[in-house]
Formats: structure tokens, C-alpha cells, sequence
């Protein structure tokens, strides 16, 4: 017998009918759209989409699932669900500079799945499988680029040498479960790492960048979040870049979470055409504060080859966090950085309006400007 349910995005307005369990990740994830014709269920599929679908055959990996394709426009396509998931002929565009690896993961990657380039924190690429592969991702030569993988050897390799690595590094304080998305791993394999971490005494903090609150969000589920809960402190990082993408089914997943302790942060990506609008990233930002979610960085786009159509300018991206600061919330607004091979680096506005000698002048938000004296002592 199948379950009849009527699911899908309510806050858009899209409904999708289908004979299978739609709160369960594992079936979203099993029925990912690969195809064309699976394609055209959801969507007008055009002309340009169509053909950059076929150049993309054994260059660069594309799936979408259901959720996230139920939250998709059906006959405009700029809608931002679109723009990230379905490739575009952009993509087969190079740009001087564009780089596989501009980051430079590989620079510094100490093993089979540890990157470190930080003194006291490193990331463990555990998987290279996410639920959908964004066009605008950052590792796309390592996810998405079917040529491309960072795995020296293979993914299901021992995690042993990497649990020494750690292990051996009293420095390393803090572990980024990352990839790829670490929670298409299955509760039993992540518990399995977190364990073996957790052995570890000086880690202090673990954390998952994950986008499946986003991408997948049924794949949050309470044994999920029990699991978690034995392991504190567990932090996640999500990517959440448009406001559409807040839904009730994601805000279900970070409530869960936020239930079981699990503090939930967003990095976004400054994506042209998708959120590079103040008014876009302000609705994005406030609509994480109502579900809980802290903005955390807001990232440059970096120039990774087969990406760097979605890159605005730096001043784009400074105008928009003009607008932010002080206008809002100040836990709304995240930093601004972009990430170098010499790591990231925060873009922040320029307040110091002069250094004189008698002191600084500052401005505000609002261009208004203040002097502050240098200390002497008052009677000498
Ligand atoms: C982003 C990143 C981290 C974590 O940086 P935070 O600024 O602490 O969030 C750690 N290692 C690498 C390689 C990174 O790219
Ligand atoms: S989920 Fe994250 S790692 Fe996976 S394709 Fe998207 S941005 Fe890249």
C-alpha cells in the first residue's frame, strides 16, 4: 500500500503529490532528480537549462531533491531555487584567475580527509555526496566536478590516521565535520566519528557544516538530534542564501536542533542575481532570527571555475552590509569575509574616518561623525 500525501512548499504555494513517504529523508534522497524528464515534473524546463543539463553529462554532477525542487518557481527561471541548483551554460565560462582550488584545501590538507589551516581548528572532509549540488559551491572540483575529488585514496578509507592526526596535534581544539555534507552519512557512521573524537581530550568543540536544514531538511530527525546530544558541545553551521528557502519544514529542523542543544549558525554565499539585493539579504537575515538561526558570515564568492558568474564586486557586497550595520539588529548582521589561500579574511566597513593627533574621528551608520580624543592625563 503507498502513502498518499499532499506535501511540498505551503508557504509558495507549490504542492506536490506524491505516493511516497515525504517526511522521509532517505526516499527524498533515493529519488533525487537526475534527469530531464524528471525534471519537467517540477518545472517549464527552458531552452538554455536544457542544454546546459546535456553539456554537463560526465563534467559536473547534478541532483536535486524533491523538497527542494517543490520550493522551485515553475515558469520563471531566475528564482533563486533555480539559479542554485539547476546548472547553467555560465558554468562552461572561464574567468581569468578562476581556479579549481583558489583556498586552497589542497595546500594544506594533512591527510586523507583533514585540511588544516589553522593553528587550532582544522575541517575533516568526510563525504563528498550532498542531498543537491549547488551550482555556487566552493569545493564544486571536489563535489560536483565529476574529474574531482580530494580523497587521496577513497572515501570509505580508514579514519584512523586521521583520528591520530588530531590526535597528536594538542592544538587542534576544535573539529568542522564538513565535505561534501557530512549528514548524508548515516547516524550510526556519524556516531562512529564523534565517538572516536569525543576519546579525544582535547577537542573541545565539534562542529557540522551542513546545508541538509536547507536542501533536505527531513533528514533532521529526532534520533538525529538524541544522537547529537550525547556529544556536546555539537555546534552547526548551515547555508541558508535566500528567503524562500525558509520554510516550515527547515524551521522544523533547526527547532529540533535548537531543542536538543545543538546551536545553529548561517554562512551565506553573495550570489548575483540570488541575494545580492539589501532588501533580499535583510528578508534572509530576519527570517533566520525568527527561526533562531544566527547569521554568521556573510562569504565573497570565490572564483572557483565553473562559479565565478555568480561573483559580484567587493563594493556590492560592502554597499549591502552598509545597509545592514546599525540599520538592523546587530546579532542579524553577519561578517562579511572572503576566503583566501591565506584564509579568511573579514571585509569590515571603514568607521576611522582620519587619525590626527589629537585623536580618531569615527562614523557612524549614518555618516555622523564622533572624535575621540586621545587619553592624556588631565592635570601634569
Ligand atoms: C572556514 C574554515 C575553518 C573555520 O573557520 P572559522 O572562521 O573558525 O569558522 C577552519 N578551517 C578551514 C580550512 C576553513 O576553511
Ligand atoms: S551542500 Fe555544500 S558542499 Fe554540497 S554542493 Fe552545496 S555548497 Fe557544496
Amino acid at each position: 500500500m503507498t502513502v498518499c500525501k499532499e506535501k511540498g512548499n505551503e508557504l509558495h504555494g507549490i504542492y506536490e503529490s506524491v505516493d511516497w513517504d515525504w517526511d522521509d529523508w532517505s526516499q527524498h534522497f533515493r529519488r533525487r532528480i537526475q534527469t530531464l524528464d524528471e525534471l519537467k515534473k517540477y518545472i517549464d524546463v527552458t531552452p538554455d537549462e536544457e542544454s546546459a543539463i546535456q553539456k554537463s553529462a560526465g563534467i559536473y554532477k547534478w541532483a536535486v531533491t524533491p523538497y527542494y525542487a517543490s520550493l522551485m518557481d515553475k515558469e520563471d527561471p531566475n528564482c533563486p531555487i533555480r539559479r542554485q541548483a539547476i546548472p547553467s551554460l555560465e558554468e562552461f565560462t572561464t574567468y581569468n584567475y578562476s581556479d579549481v582550488d583558489p583556498v586552497g584545501d589542497t595546500k594544506y590538507r594533512v591527510g586523507n580527509r583533514i585540511v588544516h589551516k589553522y593553528a587550532d581548528r582544522i575541517i575533516m572532509l568526510i563525504t563528498e555526496q550532498c542531498p543537491v549540488y549547488c551550482r555556487h559551491c566552493t569545493r564544486k572540483f571536489h563535489t560536483t566536478n565529476l574529474n574531482g575529488t580530494y580523497f587521496e585514496s577513497s572515501e570509505s578509507e580508514s579514519y584512523e590516521p586521521d583520528f591520530l592526526y588530531i590526535e597528536n596535534h594538542q592544538e587542534i581544539r576544535d573539529v568542522l565535520l564538513t565535505g561534501g555534507d557530512p549528514l548524508t552519512y548515516s547516524d550510526t557512521k556519524l556516531e562512529k566519528i564523534l565517538k572516536r573524537l569525543r576519546s579525544i581530550p582535547h577537542v573541545e568543540i565539534i562542529r557540522f557544516g551542513s546545508r541538509y536544514p536547507v536542501l533536505l531538511p527531513q533528514r533532521i530527525t529526532k534520533e538525529f538530534c538524541e544522537m547529537l546530544e550525547k556529544y556536546h558541545p555539537i555546534w552547526l553551521n548551515t547555508h541558508f542564501n535566500h528567503p524562500k528557502e525558509i520554510t516550515k519544514d527547515s524551521a522544523k529542523a533547526i527547532n529540533l536542533l535548537l531543542t536538543h542543544g545543538v546551536p545553529v549558525q548561517n554562512q551565506s554565499v553573495l550570489l548575483k542575481g540570488i541575494n545580492d539585493d539589501l532588501e533580499i539579504m535583510k528578508k534572509l537575515l530576519h527570517n533566520l532570527l525568527k527561526i533562531r538561526v544566527r547569521p554568521y558570515y556573510l562569504y565573497h564568492c570565490d572564483n572557483v571555475t565553473g562559479v565565478s558568474h555568480f561573483m559580484t564586486t567587493i563594493d556590492t557586497g560592502l554597499d549591502i552590509m552598509k545597509g545592514l550595520v546599525g540599520h538592523t539588529t546587530g546579532f542579524a548582521t553577519p561578517s562579511y569575509v572572503i576566503t583566501t589561500i591565506n584564509g579568511k579574511i573579514p571585509l569590515p566597513l571603514n568607521t576611522v574616518v582620519e587619525y590626527s593627533e589629537d585623536g580618531l574621528i569615527l562614523k557612524n551608520y549614518q555618516d555622523k561623525e564622533t572624535s575621540l580624543p586621545y587619553l592624556t592625563p588631565k592635570d601634569s
